[in-house]
């Protein structure tokens, strides 16, 4: 059986329903390949899509300190995928706000948010906000404004386990 696997593995594929590319987006790390280093801003291009080209191989991956930050997912009960998936950070250069499993071209910032928390880091920063429904993923799990919805809540659990 099959149960084990890499962060390479799991960034290069970029499945939109991954977890590691939400950490990579939220904390600002670094892919280091045999080629060059690419920021993670850079890296995750579209669904199943990243920088990387034809023979390119990821060889680290490196993540600055945050101040904080915490991982907080709705699984789909049957696959154990993230329905929505929202990876906060508190980084030098301010929040970060990582959403995976909810957008149609993977992952993304949530900027709203972000902004909201460098006001103010707590989960009353970020509890009035709505997430747009539009651009993401509508299917037999959920639909986009099911999957906007559980963006919220998702965010504020997070910045609650950061703290
Ligand atoms: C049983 C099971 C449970 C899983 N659970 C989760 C989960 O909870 N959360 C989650 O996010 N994902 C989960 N996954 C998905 C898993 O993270 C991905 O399948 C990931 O790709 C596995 O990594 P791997 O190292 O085996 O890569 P592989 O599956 O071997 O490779 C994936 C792709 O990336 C390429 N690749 C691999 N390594 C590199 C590298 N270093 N540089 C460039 N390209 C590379 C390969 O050529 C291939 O195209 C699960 C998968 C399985 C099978």
């Amino acid at each position: 059986m099959r149960h084990k696997g890499t962060i390479g593995g799991s960034i290069a594929n970029n499945d939109p329903a991954a977890d590691y590319p939400a950490a990579c987006l939220a904390l600002g790390a670094t892919i280091v390949t045999n080629k060059r280093q690419i920021v993670a801003g850079d890296f995750f291009k579209g669904l199943f899509e990243t920088a990387l080209a034809d023979g390119e191989i990821i060889t680290k991956v490196t993540f600055p300190r945050a101040e904080t930050s915490a991982y907080v997912k709705f699984r789909n009960p049957a696959s154990r995928f993230a329905l929505v998936g929202v990876f906060v950070a508190k980084t030098a250069q301010g929040a970060r706000v990582a959403v995976t499993g909810a957008g149609s071209s993977g992952v993304f910032r949530w900027k709203e948010a972000e902004a909201a928390l460098d006001k103010a880091w707590s989960e009353a920063s970020v509890a009035g906000l709505k997430a747009s429904a539009d651009g993401l993923n509508a299917d037999i799990h959920a639909d986009a404004e099911y999957r906007a919805h559980l963006i919220g809540v998702m965010t504020k659990r997070a910045v609650a386990a950061a703290r």
